[in-house]
């Protein structure tokens, strides 16, 4: 169920839709550090993990430069398709761990390979992440508080997803109304 929804060109496509909204919320305010007025600058990225045939505009990553050319500062607004600058897709990543996070039925690390290319290494790592980094950020705190407590923080980002998949009708619904809960919280991030 969830494996092939992350493979679904449609899926791409509603969320490429969320961050359009999300970019364009982003522009009707000004730069945070100066006031500036903020320019597209939007740059390419080429995330894995996702399925063969997305188009290129799914592959931009909306971002905004300050017009002041004494600050000239990036703003990035939150993204649903993008997950900070990790190299899959956001999805994917939630997906993934989701699948794995000690779930002994889960699928194993080689087989995860085979089907997505995530190498043993790069899944370890967003386990720890997601085990010792997201408890503790801000991110987190803030969302927390909008969730039933029946939601622990020992099994992030799973119990999340499941927490979702409980209540909406669809898996494609829960996996997007996860992400866009998680992008309500992201921080103003600066790529330079
Ligand atoms: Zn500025």
């Amino acid at each position: 169920m969830l494996p092939e929804l992350i493979q679904k060109v449609s899926l791409f496509h509603l969320l490429h839709r969320i961050d359009i909204n999300l970019a364009k919320q982003l522009q009707q305010g000004r730069c945070p550090y100066c006031n500036g007025a903020l320019h597209h600058s939007n740059y390419e990225r080429k995330p894995r993990g996702g399925p063969d045939k997305i188009p290129d505009e799914y592959l931009i990553r909306f971002s905004f430069c300050c017009a002041n050319e004494h600050c000239r500062r990036r703003c990035l607004p939150p993204s649903c398709l993008f997950m900070g600058r990790r190299v899959y897709w956001g999805c994917v990543i939630l997906v993934v761990i989701t699948l794995k996070q000690n779930r002994p039925d889960g699928p194993s690390a080689r087989k995860i390979k085979e089907m997505f290319g995530i190498s043993r290494k790069t899944l370890r790592r967003w386990i720890e992440y997601f085990r010792d980094e997201f408890p503790a950020s801000l991110q987190w705190q803030r969302l927390r508080g909008r969730l039933a407590s029946a939601v622990s923080n020992n099994e992030l980002p799973a119990e999340l997803v499941h927490y979702f998949l409980k209540n909406f009708q669809s898996p494609q619904q829960a996996i997007i109304g996860c992400l866009k809960f998680l992008a309500s919280e992201q921080m103003g991030s600066r790529a330079t």
